[in-house]
């Protein structure tokens, strides 16, 4: 595996830290570990950075003036996008598909929605169930029909391309544990689109890193999930040149952490947001690494991860708390002005 030969603009902030968790470790008898991918840079950073080094090259070097791309409300790839094309000199177009129904004005116009537009990027809105892949290609057509160069990057940018960017965190972080002399048992994130996973999968395969994979749902169930995650690692590690070496066992999701639904946190998954805040001071996000918090927390209390050392990748997605600050019921006290 030779990342170079892969065109990239290196804008994330890498690599990023991987630290321990002292109380949380404690406090679920776990020796816990974390990988900082919150902290990749470009509007508050996290997963979609990686991705988005590899898509945005690929949009410079066909001369591209629009990127368009897709996503729920308070989709962090879209909020990440637009980041990128403000600082790549783009235009960015955002379509966003209405997935849980919320009527809450914070989850409409706070977070990563009211950070879409501070970066300039233009949006439009439809109904959860559109087809919306479909209905991209159709707006990316009346584009280049008015003579715009469009480049289209899939929901979550997740395609062999943005999963480049995690076949490239994967050698990252077995690098990192290597100079520390750290023996990682487990890693545990958040699964979603799937890129994540399958490019981890990936790159762990390619330098024969023998560290099993746990990716936590938080959308599909797990028979839907566990298949695009390795539909998709198959294309990466044919995109790498090491076609074959990942097999179907190589993937597993836990998808038991889900709930209700997608971007509808549970009361297990703002459990897991606050045990973060309170014991480590770290802030997770109530669509995706709280959800894989929850499962991390659960199995670890459960006994699944007895005398392992566990990396949790964190994913990012804080932003998105300003979108779903009602989700938690805190009794603030009311401060008055003078
Ligand atoms: C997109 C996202 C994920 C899921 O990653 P995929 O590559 O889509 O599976 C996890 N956490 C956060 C914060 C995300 O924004």
């Amino acid at each position: 595996m030779h990342l170079a030969r892969f065109p990239r603009v290196r804008l994330a902030h890498l690599p990023t830290a991987l630290e321990r968790m002292p109380r949380l470790s404690e406090e679920l008898g776990v020796d816990l570990w974390i990988k900082r991918d919150d902290c990749t840079g470009m509007s508050s950073g996290g997963n979609k950075t990686r991705k988005l080094e590899f898509l945005m090259a690929e949009a410079q070097e066909m001369g591209a003036d629009l990127v368009m791309t897709q996503g729920a409300t308070q989709s962090n790839h879209a909020r990440q996008t637009a980041a990128f094309a403000a600082r790549l000199g783009m235009d960015c177009h955002i379509l966003l598909e209405d997935r849980t129904r919320s009527n809450d004005p914070n989850y409409n116009g706070s977070g990563n929605v009211f950070l879409n537009f501070l970066h300039g990027a233009t949006a439009e809105k439809h109904p959860g169930g559109t087809d919306m892949a479909a209905l991209m290609e159709e707006r990316a057509e009346e584009e280049r029909a008015k003579g715009r160069t469009v480049y289209v990057i899939p929901g979550g940018g997740s395609n062999a391309t943005g999963a480049l960017g995690y076949a490239a965190c994967a050698m990252e972080l077995v690098g990192q544990a290597d100079a520390m002399g750290l023996k990682i048992d487990r890693i545990v994130h958040a699964t979603g689109s799937s890129g994540t996973q399958a490019g981890l999968v990936a790159g762990l395969k390619a330098i024969n890193a023998q560290i099993p994979l746990l990716g936590i749902g938080t959308r599909a169930p797990q028979p839907k999930q566990e298949q695009m995650v390795y539909d998709l690692a198959v294309k990466t590690v044919e995109k790498l040149g090491c076609p074959g070496i990942v097999a179907r066992e190589d993937v597993m999701a836990n998808t038991d952490y889900v709930g209700e639904g997608y971007g509808l946190p549970t009361p297990g998954t703002i459990a897991a947001i606050e045990l973060f805040a309170r014991l480590e001071g770290i802030l997770l996000d109530p669509v995706y690494s709280g959800k894989g918090a929850d499962g991390l927390i659960d199995l670890a209390r459960k006994g699944t991860f007895e005398g392992e050392t566990v990396v949790f990748l964190h994913t990012g997605g804080s932003v998105g708390l300003f979108g779903y600050n009602n989700a938690f019921d805190y009794d603030t006290p009311a401060i008055a002005a003078e």
